[in-house]
């Protein structure tokens, strides 16, 4: 069986340690092993990378971003080999893969403006004879700590915008689905990148931990769970590192009664079972205003969900596919099963349906429970799974309140049709990403992404603006050539 290793100083090596089977999903078969990198192969990691960032550094912008531009050829021109491997380990179906590698290169594209993101800020005159200028320098070693729902898409919110602006990286991917990500910085190899600017490293806790504690590190980006992301944020920064930690979610759509409800439930069905619901913008609770409004919504979502197919990834036609592991398989399938006890109604029940041909795969069917309240498990976690979940409020005030009081606040969204509602929505609501009759407001390549409360730690949001400051570091720079000759006096107040 083949062994995944790790991309190191332009290498792909194994270390001969400790390895985990990689599953595909859709037939419950283990069909690789991923290697678990040793302390040291995270050390010659950072090694590599803490070499190449000297002459990486002084690269001009422009040439940086010309290895992007080319990077960008090669991810088009391998798409579809890419989103095989996405949905032989992920599950995923391949026109979903396709939407996360595209995602991925924008990303890319806005790496490419490198040298235009870079240009800083200059005040002549600041004072007589004097200039004044900021710049913005790398930090240096740079890591990434990526999750398993986009092994694509998310390594790249991070590593081709840090490498772009100067720094060096050191990526952890999930051990769960390594193959596309693996492959992808080979790709960036190929497209002319010097060897040691980015490595990758397979691994579980053991390699983070040593990411961690290391100080060649600068700065660590992480995308995970939201106990994970909050140890990272916490070592890190005792550490004195810069870290950004983005974290989970549980997105609610408010539905009003004015709503269009035939294209608000078609919105919905995309947006809570796409991707088997492993989203972190995923629309996992609706939160109906009023009864009618719930009834018709319900009893329409029951009707077109009739229609929707989970099946294996390879099968286009399929909306969606496996979730990850089986482990994961139960564990969505006793939150259904803990709404039901609590007293919940499951109106389309997902648990153990039938695949043809693909009997051991890890498949949870799309699933609908109407009157959920906020003191069930089920409402309160993160499912991470195909499962839409109705609470019925009796005004936008309540539906509000409901959303501002849950510890995540990562993405939102209302479908209605009066303007002045979504305005005062999107105004107030606690949360980092809002979208108005948008499902999935993921902010394009040139916004950033980041949800609010335990969402996101950190002050800087991933990617965009936000990825450029976090990036970098600010200097700034007071310049005065005094004339030849001319005897200056001594002062002893301060500049002004
Ligand atoms: P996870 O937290 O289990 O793993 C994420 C990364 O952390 C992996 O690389 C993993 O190896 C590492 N890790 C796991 N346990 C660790 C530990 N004890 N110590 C150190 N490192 C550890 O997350 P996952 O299951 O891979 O991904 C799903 C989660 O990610 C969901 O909660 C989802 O909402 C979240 N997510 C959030 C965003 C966002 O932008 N906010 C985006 C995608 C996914």
């Amino acid at each position: 069986m083949s062994v995944i290793g790790h991309l190191i100083d332009g290498e792909i090596i194994t270390d001969g340690g400790r390895t985990q089977d990689v599953y595909n999903p859709s037939t419950g078969a283990v069909s690789k092993q991923v290697e678990l990198a040793t302390v040291a192969t995270v050390e010659a990691a950072i090694a590599s990378a803490q070499a190449a960032f000297p002459e990486w550094r002084n690269t001009p912008p422009i040439k940086r971003a010309r290895v992007m531009f080319r990077f960008k050829e090669l991810l088009e021109q391998n798409a579809e080999k890419i989103c095989a491997m996405i949905g032989e380990e992920h599950g995923k179906i391949s026109h979903d893969a396709m939407g996360e590698l595209q995602r991925g290169i924008e990303n890319v594209e806005y790496a490419c403006g490198v040298p235009e993101l870079l240009k800083g800020e200059f005040s002549r005159n600041a004072g007589p004879g004097i200039d004044s200028w900021s710049d913005f320098q790398p930090l240096g070693v740079v890591a990434g700590i990526t999750p398993f729902n986009f092994p694509a898409m998310v390594p790249m919110w991070m590593f081709p915008l840090a490498i772009a602006c100067g720094n060096t990286f050191v990526l952890k991917p999930s051990e769960r689905d390594p193959s596309s990500t693996l492959y992808i910085a080979q790709l960036l190899l190929e497209a002319g990148l010097p060897k040691g600017v980015l490595n990758v490293v397979n691994g579980d806790k053991e390699a983070v931990d040593t990411l961690l504690n290391d100080e060649r590190i600068k700065a660590v980006s992480f995308v995970g769970s939201t106990p994970i992301a909050e140890y990272i944020y916490k070592t890190a920064n005792a550490n004195g590192k810069r870290c950004q930690a983005l974290g989970g979610a549980k997105n609610h759509a408010i539905v009003m009664p004015d709503a269009d409800m035939d294209n608000t439930v078609n919105q919905l069905l995309g947006a809570a079972f796409g991707s088997s619901g492993e989203r972190c913008m995923a629309l996992s609770v609706a939160v109906a205003v009023g009864d009618e409004a719930a009834d018709a919504l319900v009893s329409k979502l029951q009707e077109a969900m009739k229609g929707l197919k989970v099946g294996a990834f390879c099968d286009a036609s399929n909306d969606f596919g496996p979730v990850i592991t089986r482990a994961h398989e139960q564990k969505v399938s006793g939150y259904i099963s803990s709404a039901e006890k609590d007293g919940a109604t499951v109106v389309v029940d997902g648990r153990n349906p039938q695949v043809e041909g693909y009997a051991e795969g890890f498949f949870v069917g799309a699933t609908l429970i109407d009157r959920v309240t906020p003191d069930m498990e089920s409402y309160q976690a993160e499912i991470f799974g195909p499962v839409l979940q109705v609470v019925r409020a009796s005004s936008m005030d309540e539906a509000m309140k409901l959303i501002d009081d849950h510890e995540y606040g990562n993405g939102t969204c209302i479908f209605t049709r009066d303007g002045e509602a979504a305005r005062y929505f999107s105004d107030n609501i606690q949360v980092g990403m809002v979208g108005i009759n948008v499902p999935l407001p993921v902010p394009v390549a040139y916004h950033s992404f980041g949800g609010w409360k335990r969402s996101l730690f950190g002050d800087l949001h991933a990617y965009g603006p936000d990825g450029v400051r976090f990036y970098t570091k600010r200097k700034t720079i007071t310049q005065r050539w005094p004339s030849s000759g001319v005897r200056e006096g001594v002062s002893f107040s301060f500049p002004s």
